[in-house]
């Protein structure tokens, strides 16, 4: 296909001016909710670059569009322009963590299957996920050019860059969706760009946070008889919900074991003196295929009752947990921490086309799954076909030595136009997650 060897050889022209922009992007810290000026720059680009539609929503998120020159799908290439927090920057290796500088580091590389020394990209937010989220925008640049050059571009070509993605409940993902549903723009397909080392990502556990809460009777201190201590209810709890999670056992061949951990606990009133009337725990839930947000909760409800039956005094409750998250743009809202399990079948048409781009610029198919999870649930609970897909590699995420290799970067441009390309060739009936 004399397409796919042009998108090589634009993938070689085009990427040293990626790279100024990786740089530019890493540069500017840009924590959840803090992203506006990181999405001034991201905007700029894409107006640079000669986009078709350029646009925000109300909270944010940044979106271009390139228009095929036929009918075909709708392709969403979806980042998140959020990064966690440096910490303390003395306890980065390489200095400033917001340098973007490109040096020569030690990397692992997938086909020596150990470490080498190669060109990096250094720098919070380099891997998780900016550079990847670069490859995805300069993808469509690519497209542009074979669009400008008359070849055949089928479909429709989106890049979103979304808001508060690091907190972990899609809140920008599902604003942005609630905004494509307002303005009729459809998603036939995504991919992701967090990390995933050049493999096709097929899935990852859902995640949610469980609230318990058991409560007691206040009473003074020198007399503990008097009340409850919500604490020491608790304590028996906390030991039977982790018995009865890991004993029940759920997993999944693919994805691994399903997961709770205790993350947060609350005691009110957290006085000298006073026996506590409150207890409050914080659960990081995950789940595995055959689990859902209702089950997990209604598992820890048994718990609650079974216990309840033998004490007269212990009363506790179980939901999911909310947070109020705030946009830069003013919006705010309590959301649910709740995603479910995302997993798709590598036989599915969409993940055969972007096996098949991959291998036609000549890159090898791998596939994989992820430890971590993503907004991507925000898109497949709707049966949208999703797949992760970047240059940047899992290892050093949320570290302080956080960086990209060079090479991946650049095989993963290539990959990413070709994934379009192949995809676009789909008819409609055949996506479904
Ligand atoms: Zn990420």
């Amino acid at each position: 296909m004399e397409q796919m060897n042009r998108i090589k050889e634009l993938s070689e022209e085009l990427f040293p001016q990626m790279l100024d922009f990786c740089q530019r992007i890493v540069r500017i810290p840009s924590e959840p909710g803090k992203e506006e000026s990181v999405a001034k720059v991201y905007l700029a680009e894409l107006e640079a670059l000669g986009y078709d539609k350029i646009f925000t929503d109300p909270w944010g998120n940044v979106s271009g569009i390139i228009e095929g020159t036929e009918t075909g799908p709708a392709i969403l290439y979806n980042g998140h322009m959020d990064a966690v927090p440096a910490g303390d920057p003395s306890l980065w290796e390489g200095g400033d963590p917001y340098s973007g500088e490109i040096k020569d580091s030690l990397m692992y590389e997938k086909e020596l299957q150990r470490e080498e020394k190669t060109r990096v990209l250094f720098g919070r937010g380099s891997a998780d996920l900016k550079c990847g989220a670069a490859s995805q925008i300069y993808a469509g640049a690519i497209l542009l050019r074979l669009r400008k050059e008359g070849f055949p571009v089928k479909g429709r070509f989106i890049t979103s860059q979304v808001v508060l993605e690091e907190n972990g409940e899609m809140l920008g993902t599902l604003k942005l969706l609630d905004h494509y549903d307002e303005k009729k723009i459809q998603v036939n397909a995504m991919v992701s760009c967090e990390p995933s080392s050049l493999r096709i990502i097929l899935g990852h556990r859902g995640r949610m946070e469980l609230r318990v809460t058991v409560h007691g009777k206040s009473c003074h201190g020198s007399s503990p008889w008097l009340g409850v201590n919500a604490v020491t209810k608790a304590a028996k709890l906390i030991l039977e919900i982790e018995k009865t999670v890991w004993s029940n056992g759920h997993a999944d061949p693919d994805l691994g074991k399903s997961g709770i951990a205790l993350t947060i606990l609350e005691i009110e009133p957290c006085e000298l003196c006073i026996v506590p009337n409150k207890c409050t725990m914080i659960y990081d839930r995950r789940l595995v295929p055959g689990e859902t947000v209702e089950s997990a909760i209604a598992e820890v409800q048994e718990v609650i009752d079974r216990l309840a039956a033998e004490d007269s005094d212990f009363k506790a409750e179980v939901g999911l947990n909310a947070n109020l998250r705030r946009s830069f743009t003013g919006q705010g809202a309590w959301i649910e921490s709740r995603k479910e399990v995302w997993k798709i079948d590598r036989e599915n048409p969409f993940v055969q086309a972007c096996a098949r781009g991959i291998e036609r610029v000549g890159s090898s198919v791998e596939y994989g799954y992820w430890a971590y999870s993503t907004d991507i649930p925000a898109l497949s609970d709707r049966g949208i076909p999703v797949i992760g897909y970047s240059g940047a590699q899992e290892f050093c995420i949320h570290t302080t030595d956080e960086k990209v290799r060079l090479d991946y970067l650049k095989e993963s441009l290539a990959g990413n136009a070709a994934i379009f390309l192949e995809a676009a060739e789909l008819a409609e009936s055949q996506f479904h997650g």
